[in-house]
């Protein structure tokens, strides 16, 4: 008997009809011989919508009430599916996060996982039950409060969920097939992926992809589990995110396949551009920059320091994060002008990150021209750009960024004649 944990995104579950679908795929795989534990989102773009609801009423929102509405969504869904689940003639019981021992710190909006103690999912497993659980919600092990993970926190949930039970695959269900060399609803010619690394995963991820939270890789990645990535509207195989290479060659029946070079293309839009000017030119401004900034709760993804114009001792400095986190950082630099004695900040949130990404870089020359040369045909100018070694990223204007991710995915080849089929969402 396998144990298997199934995580249903919201566009799976967006109705009635979605509900009933998921809970059919549910008792099918139970009555196939498994152990099912189920992870659920929010239904379709409800949580989007609570925000805007929420924006509605105030603009300085309470973070701890936030957390309080926008974990209401969770629980609607687990509670459909559990009664959708029961007309089958199956068992099933819901748990919110709290309840099924998700325990966190307490960041409201943005929790970490401390401690899984799932003992409630577990006896109802054990009894031969489905046991359904509220993705993307946890409780502060300080404050008592409920918290949230962040946005797409669910797939953190099954993920965090399967490494405590040691479950042997964590299924993380989509409104695509898997995942693809960039995004479908962006390069229809995107090409699925049949496996991928943890490691280009992350970097995926990391770079805009939205299709797996961050966190959920890295957790996967931490704890060995693996992850199969497909389609609640088709029976297709879809992308297995491995940790370990060995696991590929198992995956793959023996043939380990040549890693291609380029395993996709991914883009952010969610980014605003931060820029110091006049920054004193001496030791530990940067640390302060980005003291302050992490004070704020805040993610920087790219920094970019410039030499020092001659004479002034002066340097600005560019980074990149998440635009919800912008005003926050702003407010908190703006009140340490003084101290760190810089002249003033720019602040854009009109531009659009692009990541080329591949384990296969490392040992080919000549990606970084080719990366360049095709955003140069498609007149794309760089504002600017980071590396690791296995991904290429630039920021760039966000109304030229479609055009940007078409050229590179073409440049590197990776379009097919399939289009891709994306079967629902609205892609919010
Ligand atoms: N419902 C939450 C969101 O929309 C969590 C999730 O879907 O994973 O971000
Ligand atoms: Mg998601």
């Amino acid at each position: 008997m396998s144990l298997i944990v199934q995580k249903f995104g919201g566009s799976s579950v967006s109705d009635a009809e979605g509900i009933k679908r998921v809970a059919q795929r549910v008792v099918d795989t139970q009555a196939a011989g498994n152990q099912v534990v189920v992870v659920v989102s929010a239904m379709g773009d409800t949580t989007d919508e609570l925000l805007d609801l929420a924006n509605q009423i105030s603009s300085d929102r309470s973070a701890r009430e936030m957390d309080m509405l926008l974990s209401a969504g969770e629980r609607i869904s687990m509670s459909l599916l559990a009664m959708a689940i029961q007309e089958f003639g199956s068992r099933a019981q819901s748990f919110t996060g709290s309840q099924a021992g998700m325990v966190t710190d307490a960041i409201h909006g943005k929790a970490r996982i401390i401690d899984v103690s799932p003992h409630r999912v577990l006896t109802t497993i054990e009894r031969g039950d489905i046991a359904i659980v509220a993705g993307f919600q946890g409780i502060s092990q300080e404050s008592n409060d409920i918290t949230t993970l962040g946005r797409g926190g669910s797939d953190t949930t099954a993920v965090a969920l399967a490494a405590a039970l040691g479950a042997d695959v964590c299924e993380i269900y989509t409104d695509v097939d898997g995942i693809y060399t960039a995004d479908p609803r962006v390069v229809h010619s995107a090409k699925k992926i049949d496996t991928i690394s943890s490691e280009e995963m992350l970097e995926m991820a990391a770079s805009g992809s939205k299709i797996l939270h961050l966190r959920c890789v890295e957790y996967a990645r931490r704890f060995g589990v693996k992850l199969h990535v497909r389609s609640s509207f088709s029976t297709n195989e879809g992308t297995w995110v491995l940790p370990s290479p060995d696991d590929k060659i198992k995956i793959q029946e023996g043939e380990p396949l040549e890693q291609p070079i380029i395993s996709g293309v991914a883009h952010d839009r969610s980014e605003a551009k931060v820029t110091i000017l006049g920054v004193p030119d001496i030791p530990g401004k940067a640390a302060e920059i980005f003291g302050i900034v992490a004070g704020a709760h805040s993610n920087i993804d790219m920094i970019v320091q410039n030499i020092s114009t001659r004479g002034t001792g002066k340097t600005d400095i560019s980074f990149t994060l998440p635009m919800v986190e912008g005003k926050e950082a702003l407010d908190a630099l703006n009140a340490a002008q003084d101290v760190v004695g810089f002249e003033g900040i720019l602040y854009n949130e009109n531009v659009g990150k692009l990541s080329l990404i591949g384990a296969g870089m490392r040992s080919n020359p000549g990606v970084s021209y080719k990366f360049f040369e095709a955003l140069h045909k498609a007149g794309v100018n760089v504002d600017m750009i980071s590396t690791s070694e296995i991904r290429i990223s630039i920021v760039t204007h966000a109304d030229l960024l479609d055009t940007a991710v078409r050229a590179v995915h073409a440049a590197f080849g990776l379009d097919t004649d399939e289009e891709a089929t994306v079967y629902g969402g609205t892609g919010r």
